[in-house]
């Protein structure tokens, strides 16, 4: 069972330098890999595999000699990583990969093997970086898989360690239609329950955001190049990891939650890059990070051998009278509520859409009949 770490490290001068390296190195290769695949696909019709990337990886290097100072199993982990994000566009319907870019405010790079961990002395070695102070306030046991290696924009460094602890995933539990809930993303709410539940963003989170505003303004104030806009700026970047920060801690108590009491959830899958693209929703739907809830939702269930159950985006769970199963194609984004003309039940919004979630992921199962 595979289980991540995440620990504070406080590299030196010379080792910021090294990762800062790290960093550019691989961001360059993940570009350059989804070029090769892309433009592969688009003149020969063929799908370049992750080994045929790892195999130009040597041709590359004799072009780029920076890249010969990174550890190299750091640059091939980018092309495994740009595996599983094709995987992900195809399996799950995700968005197409997206090239990396140098202004995203979380920088990493994989460390697939050959690091250690001393927890006596509260170090990590890692390859061409050396031994890298940190704070390693959990001990583990197991095998060391990849570990990912982080910073932020306030220049805050962390590794993620996955382990292996040895031990089997439990066995999935039963479940049924009484034990089901559906999970739906709101427009006013980060999720709604099939039972009726509706959550709300935390409190401290929505000051968080409002304070967000503020700032964002301030930034915006301050002429270009000055030293007070520097100064605004990291202000701003701060803020944003502390949401961040935050905004996990809530998802992880209720993605808990939701495992603990039930036995299988029901939820929709996203697409998050179609979604962002629709102006309206744009805020709504980053703000509430739902692709980063669903993937706790995944690993949780595993864990407890709980069930999520997923269905596409093309069923209209908004639509439909869950009742009845009268085709209501009147909801646009501003109906909040709705009778259905059918059988006159007088319908929440995104309540109906969450009781359809749970009944069309539990037809998919054929535990339900209608
Ligand atoms: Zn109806």
């Amino acid at each position: 069972m595979l289980k991540a770490y995440k620990f504070r490290l406080y590299p030196a001068a010379e080792q910021k330098t090294m990762i800062a390296n790290h960093i550019g190195s691989c961001r360059f290769v993940y570009n350059w890999a989804l070029e090769q695949k892309i433009k592969s696909y688009e003149q020969e019709g063929r799908s370049l595999s992750q080994y045929d990337l790892n195999k130009r990886l040597p041709e590359l290097k004799k072009e780029h000699e920076w890249l010969k100072k990174v550890n190299s199993q750091s640059l091939q982990g980018m092309t495994k990583n740009l595996d599983s994000a094709f995987t992900m566009f195809f399996r799950e319907k995700n968005g197409f990969p997206n090239f990396k870019s140098r202004k995203n405010p979380i920088q990493s790079f994989p460390v697939p093997q050959h690091y250690t961990v001393d927890f006596e002395n509260n170090v990590v070695k890692l390859p061409k970086i050396g031994k890298v102070k940190a704070v390693l306030h959990q001990r583990f046991e197991g095998k060391l898989k990849t570990a990912t290696v982080s910073r932020t924009s306030t220049e805050i460094y962390y590794i993620s360690i996955l382990v292996d602890n040895g031990e089997e995933l439990p066995e999935k539990q039963e479940f049924s239609a009484d034990t089901t809930v559906g999970v739906d993303v709101g427009i006013k709410d980060f999720a709604v329950i099939s039972t009726g539940e509706k959550i709300e963003n935390p409190k401290y989170l929505k000051n968080s955001m409002k304070r967000l505003k503020v700032l964002q303004k301030r930034v915006s104030k301050k002429p270009k190049g000055s030293k007070n806009r520097e100064k605004a700026k990291l202000r701003l970047a701060k803020l944003h990891e502390k949401i961040s920060n935050q905004r996990n801690d809530f998802q992880h108590q209720l993605s808990s939650k939701l495992i603990r009491e039930n036995q299988a959830i029901a939820v929709e899958t996203l697409n998050v890059n179609g979604m962002l693209k629709n102006h309206h929703l744009a805020q709504a739907i980053s703000d509430s990070s739902w692709s980063s809830f669903v993937t706790k939702l995944v690993y949780k269930a595993e864990w407890f051998g709980k069930t999520l159950l997923r269905i596409g985006r093309f069923e209209p769970s908004t639509k439909l009278c869950n009742v009845c199963g009268y085709h209501n194609s009147n909801i646009t984004l501003d109906v909040r509520e709705w009778e259905c003309p059918v059988c006159k039940t007088k319908h929440d919004r995104d309540i109906n859409a969450a009781i359809n979630i749970k009944k069309f992921a539990l037809q998919a199962k054929n535990l339900i009949v209608t």
